[in-house]
């Protein structure tokens, strides 16, 4: 690996502690290898993700902290290996910034579930320059040319640029588990990712429930594509449902009983657990031994799978409902996505990053 030190100095925004708001930070990124592209980031989605890391929820963040991992912008300057993009050109990141390329799962388009394990976009370590890796709440990022995916020109960029992550992760996995005609799909957690899940399971011609602790997203879910709504917190809307479910999507953010989902599963039916809480979920045997049920888990995706949800969505003209903000709401919007208040992914637009103090 190519240890470049020549840097220069970027502005972000990020924590210096869990429990520190986010501020104006100085990141360094490195100048353009050969097979290294460089953006400028116009739109930056807010992932949970984003605010379990700031906080330090998963136990392993390193400070400072700049999240940010649903990347879209414009290419300003490519090494003179890169064949796939040219200055001008729209492109996108995700979560992942690199991995080794050589394990078996690498070579079959897994990057996800590299041996060693892949470059994480932000909170892991710079293989270059041997620091920290910053993600997209910053004014440019420099990513190898494997890392970058296309952007269609039918979509609006801005609401894009969450299909780098709420779109991929639950793409990949409804994709795995075969959703399409004929199934019936739950969705648990109308959120960012849920909120995917709903619009990318309907495409792909599945029955979608949707299972909220919200009453007031009932008319939403509809409108977003769910066939029918529970109000998951009232048992005598759970039990209607026990036993009718071919797949569950689970993209919750806090505690919450899978044994109660676990039970609307029909036989040999899987939930796939996307959603990342803190705490272990605890699992009862007999929610999974009567029924040969499974629960899985799956995270984001490929590449090349991404590659292909953003064409699927060019196709299907699937895009995030999102509420755009500038760089200097994300304390709030922090905030706000705790409590479940966001219709239904913040995006920052980045070029409010010029100006922002955090103050
Ligand atoms: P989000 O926008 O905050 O959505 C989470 C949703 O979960 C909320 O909208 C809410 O939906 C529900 N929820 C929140 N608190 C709850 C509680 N106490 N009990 C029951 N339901 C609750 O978050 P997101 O960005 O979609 O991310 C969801 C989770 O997926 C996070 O943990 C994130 O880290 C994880 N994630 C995993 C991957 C992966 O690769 N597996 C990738 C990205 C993100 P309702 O209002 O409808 O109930
Ligand atoms: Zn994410
Ligand atoms: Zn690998």
């Amino acid at each position: 690996m190519e240890i470049s030190k020549v840097t220069k100095s970027v502005k972000a925004f990020g924590t210096e502690a869990a429990d520190a708001p986010l501020k104006s930070l100085t990141i360094q990124r490195r100048n353009a290898a050969a097979y290294d592209v460089e953006i400028e980031i116009l739109y930056c989605g807010v992932c949970h993700s984003d605010l379990h890391t700031a906080r330090n929820e998963w136990h392993g963040s390193v400070y400072p902290v700049v999240p940010g991992h649903e990347i879209v912008g414009r290419v300003t300057r490519v090494g003179d290996r890169v064949t796939k993009f040219k200055a001008g050109d729209l492109a996108a990141v995700g979560c992942m910034v690199d991995s080794c390329r050589e394990c078996e799962h690498c070579k079959e388009g897994l990057e996800q579930y590299c041996i060693p394990g892949f470059t994480g976009t932000y909170n892991d370590l710079d293989k270059h320059l041997g620091t920290r890796t910053y993600g997209g709440y910053s004014e440019s990022i420099v990513v190898d040319e494997h890392f970058i995916l296309r952007v269609p020109e039918n979509l609006d960029l801005a609401a894009t640029a969450p299909l780098l992550c709420a779109g991929i992760t639950t793409y990949s996995p409804l994709k795995h588990w075969n959703v399409g005609p004929g199934k019936r799909v739950g969705v648990v957690g109308i959120g960012g990712l849920g909120h995917m899940a709903i619009k990318l399971a309907k495409a792909m011609g599945a029955h979608v429930i949707a299972f909220t602790t919200s009453e007031s997203k009932f008319e939403e879910a509809k409108r977003l594509g769910a066939d029918e709504t529970v109000l998951s917190k009232d048992p005598e809307q759970m039990k209607k449902y026990a036993g009718s479910l071919h797949f569950i999507i689970d993209a919750v953010s806090a505690q919450h009983d899978m044994n109660a989902y676990l039970r609307l599963l029909k036989v040999d039916g899987t939930i796939a657990l996307v959603g990342a809480p803190e705490h272990s979920l605890p699992v009862h045997a007999f929610s999974v031994i009567p029924g040969r049920k499974s629960l899985a888990g799956s995270m984001i995706g490929g590449i090349a799978e991404t590659q292909e949800m953003l064409d699927f969505c060019a196709a299907h003209n699937i895009v995030s409902d999102i509420e755009l903000i500038t760089m200097d709401q994300i304390n709030k919007a922090y905030e706000r996505m705790l409590k479940g208040d966001v219709r239904y992914r913040f995006v920052i637009d980045m070029a409010s990053l010029k100006n922002a103090t955090g103050a």
